[in-house]
């Protein structure tokens, strides 16, 4: 393709209609035929990135191999297309914002008074051109976070007014809109959608395509009403019914032609729509696994989005195993000594969770006491991996007041202790140790067993880390250090062999698993846990 090409994808009516799954899905569909794509969140919040905010606000942070704290979304991207993001994937109001005034500082401007439109608006429309310039990506899909006719998305939605008008074919909106049943009148009601696309065309923007969103199957009927009252040609009317994973998400768009809609409207040729073989070989295995892995997420965060990627890691690994993973949340808060065994009964394998600060840690520790004790698969990812190493000093090693250094400050056994680097550092934001870093695998190691090879990298997010003066001791009593970084000596992994799976990891694997590749840890957790299972 001579010129990349521009997909803007908006939502109207309310906010989680899915935008992230629908631009996944498509992103996949162009993929399957060939076309080079990249997809991108442009959020209309204040904050620099989402690294500072708290999972109830906004769910999960999910981080890049180059180490940006970004929107969940990009995590969808990433497992639905295979691709990796960078921070050029993901944009905030906030980064606009201080590339602006930073320009103006420097006399970027000088002589001109700094506006809204052209000058923030000129640099959303820099930032949306930025990847498809560098890269000659085919497409570039660009979702805009929040609901039209928001205050604070207004120049996000200017920016595209201005690119759909410079750009003429190169560019087009996709519209996500909602379409609700009304049970007393038992209706399905077209006019939320109707208003919101008003709302769009009042702005300027025409959408080319409409995705309706929608809990029962819309009849032709409603989407011809539609197409008439918007503007929009039929086929470019398409609905989003609730499935039953989201994975079918693309086959689904597919079978309705989505993918055509979006070339015709961009003015490519339509070849005859792809097989997406393995995506569905994908979705039969799933149908077809009907027994059931239990696995207990021991965390802080009461909340489907505050652990989205471990929670689809675990759910491809047990497709992978032949098996649906059945997820069950025991907050860490509650638990105690004494209720631990009645919490944890009936499940095959536990996640001890990642997180920050002192609510919730000591039931994270009761919760890795226990699964050790009893030999219950455990996989302790970051934090979780954290209160395995103190629950191991505390109960193994004898040292009662073994601590992290960021619970504690003053326990002389901070076998978690604060990295080298992070002492000096006072601002929060961004400053973690963040992104893809390298790890060793020592030989012979159960970890070395699962990755079959030496050299891994994994993405990181953390400003502690196991403490080496007490590495001796840990050996020696039975836990490994079998992951580190070959440069700063970090351990990255932490295992006890005697145990079925009781594997701690510093990073995070579950930003790496997709749906055509899933992670090896997460793989044989599960497949350890299923043999858990038939073991009872
Ligand atoms: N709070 C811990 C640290 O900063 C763990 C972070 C995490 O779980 N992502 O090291």
């Amino acid at each position: 393709m001579a010129e990349t090409k521009y997909i803007f994808v908006t939502g109207g009516v309310v906010s989680s209609l899915g935008k992230g799954i629908i631009s996944s899905s498509l992103g996949k569909l162009l993929q399957a035929r060939g076309y080079n794509i990249t997809i991108q969140k442009f959020d209309p919040y204040i904050n620099i990135d989402p690294g500072t905010l708290n999972p109830y606000e906004h769910g999960e942070c999910y981080v890049t191999v180059d180490g940006m704290e970004t929107d969940l979304d990009l995590g969808h991207y990433e497992r639905f297309t295979g691709i990796q993001t960078t921070k050029a994937n993901s944009m905030t109001t906030g980064r606009i914002y201080k590339s602006v005034i930073d320009k103006e500082r420097r006399g970027d401007y000088l002589g001109k008074t700094i506006q809204v439109v052209p000058h923030i608006t000129d640099e959303i429309k820099r930032n949306i051109k930025l990847l498809g310039q560098k890269f000659h990506y085919d497409f570039v899909i660009t979702e805009i976070g929040g609901t039209i006719g928001d205050i604070e998305s207004a120049p996000f939605i200017e920016a595209i007014r201005q690119l759909k008008w410079e750009l003429g074919k190169r560019a087009i909106n996709m519209h996500l809109t909602y379409v609700p049943f009304l049970k007393a009148a038992g209706e399905l009601k077209t006019k939320p959608t109707q208003h919101s696309v008003k709302e769009l065309q009042s702005i300027g923007i025409q959408p080319d395509i409409l995705v309706l969103r929608t809990e029962k199957h819309l009849g032709d009927g409603i989407r011809k009403k539609v197409a008439a009252f918007c503007n929009v040609d039929f086929d470019c009317v398409v609905q989003s019914e609730d499935l039953p994973s989201i994975y079918e998400v693309p086959v689904n768009m597919q079978n309705q032609g989505l993918d055509a809609a979006v070339l015709r409207k961009c003015n490519e040729p339509i070849e005859p729509a792809p097989q997406l073989g393995p995506w569905k070989a994908f979705l039969e295995r799933r149908e077809k696994a009907t027994k059931t892995v239990n696995i207990g997420l021991v965390g802080k965060y009461d909340l489907q989005d505050a652990y989205k990627s471990i929670r689809e890691s675990l759910s491809q690994a047990g497709t992978y195993n032949d098996h649906k993973t059945v997820i069950s949340f025991i907050n860490s808060e509650k638990l105690t000594e004494e209720n631990v065994a009645e919490k944890l009964a009936g499940l095959d394998g536990i996640v001890i969770c990642p997180g920050f600060g002192q609510r919730g840690i000591a039931g994270k520790i009761i919760a890795a006491h226990h699964t050790r004790t009893h030999d219950i698969p455990t996989f302790g990812i970051c934090l979780g991996m954290q209160m395995m190493v103190i629950e191991f000093a505390r109960n193994v090693l004898g040292y009662a007041d073994a601590n992290s250094r960021e619970m504690d400050e003053k326990t002389p056994h901070n076998v978690i202790d604060i990295m080298e680097e992070q002492k000096n550092i006072t601002n929060m934001g961004g400053t973690m140790r963040l992104g893809a870093y390298e790890c060793l695998l020592r030989q012979g190691s159960r970890a070395f067993d699962i990755y079959r090879k030496e050299h891994i990298q994994e993405r990181h997010r953390h400003r502690y880390e196991f403490n080496n003066n007490f590495e001796k001791e840990y050996e020696r009593n039975g836990m490994k250090c079998v992951g580190r970084n070959p440069e700063s000596e970090l351990v990255e992994i932490v295992e006890i062999p005697s145990l079925k799976w009781y594997i701690g990891t510093q990073f995070h694997p579950e930003y790496q698993s997709t749906v055509l590749n899933p992670h090896p840890l997460f793989l044989d957790f599960v497949k350890t846990a299923i043999e858990q299972h038939k073991n009872k």
